[in-house]
């Protein structure tokens, strides 16, 4: 059993995909643990995204992170964390597999609607990030 983070991002609750992007996990038989819904300031968005601060796009997206509340989400399942990237499709929309969630819905590699962990490294840091122990059920 692994657990793994999952964000609908601001485009995504934009775009009324809540629903959608919870129906694919579930229909992958991934299970929701835990799931809240709120805005991001960009102190936040910073610390989330801190192992990219040293990217060219950590300004514009952790200011695209900001624009609207997300959806927070952890996820389990067996092997969760590899389903749920798989389920999302490849960061830049262009190349990601038909019938993920990026290739379906994506605007641009930025605006790409869903965030996943990418590792159980990862995950150990997102998860705690956003929930207590007591709200993973
Ligand atoms: N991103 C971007 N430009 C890039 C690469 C990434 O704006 O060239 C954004 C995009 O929203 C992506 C996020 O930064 O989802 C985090 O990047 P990462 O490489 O971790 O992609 P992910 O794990 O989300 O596929
Ligand atoms: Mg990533």
């Amino acid at each position: 059993m692994e657990r793994t983070l999952a964000i609908v991002k601001p485009d995504g609750v934009k775009k009324n995909l809540i629903g959608e992007v919870i129906r694919r996990f579930e229909q992958k038989g991934l299970r929701i643990a835990a799931l809240k819904m709120l805005n991001l300031s960009k102190d936040e968005a910073k610390g989330f995204y801190i192992v990219h601060k040293e990217r060219p796009f950590y300004e514009s997206l952790t200011s695209f992170m900001t624009e609207g509340p997300i959806v927070v989400m952890v996820v389990e399942g067996e092997h969760a964390i590899h389903k749920v990237r798989e389920i999302m499709g490849a960061t830049n929309p262009r190349d990601a597999a038909p019938k993920t969630i990026r290739a379906d819905f994506a605007s641009d590699i930025e605006h790409n609607i869903i965030h996943g962990s990418d590792s159980k490294e990862s995950a150990a840091y997102e998860i705690p990030f956003f929930f207590s122990s007591i709200e993973i059920m």
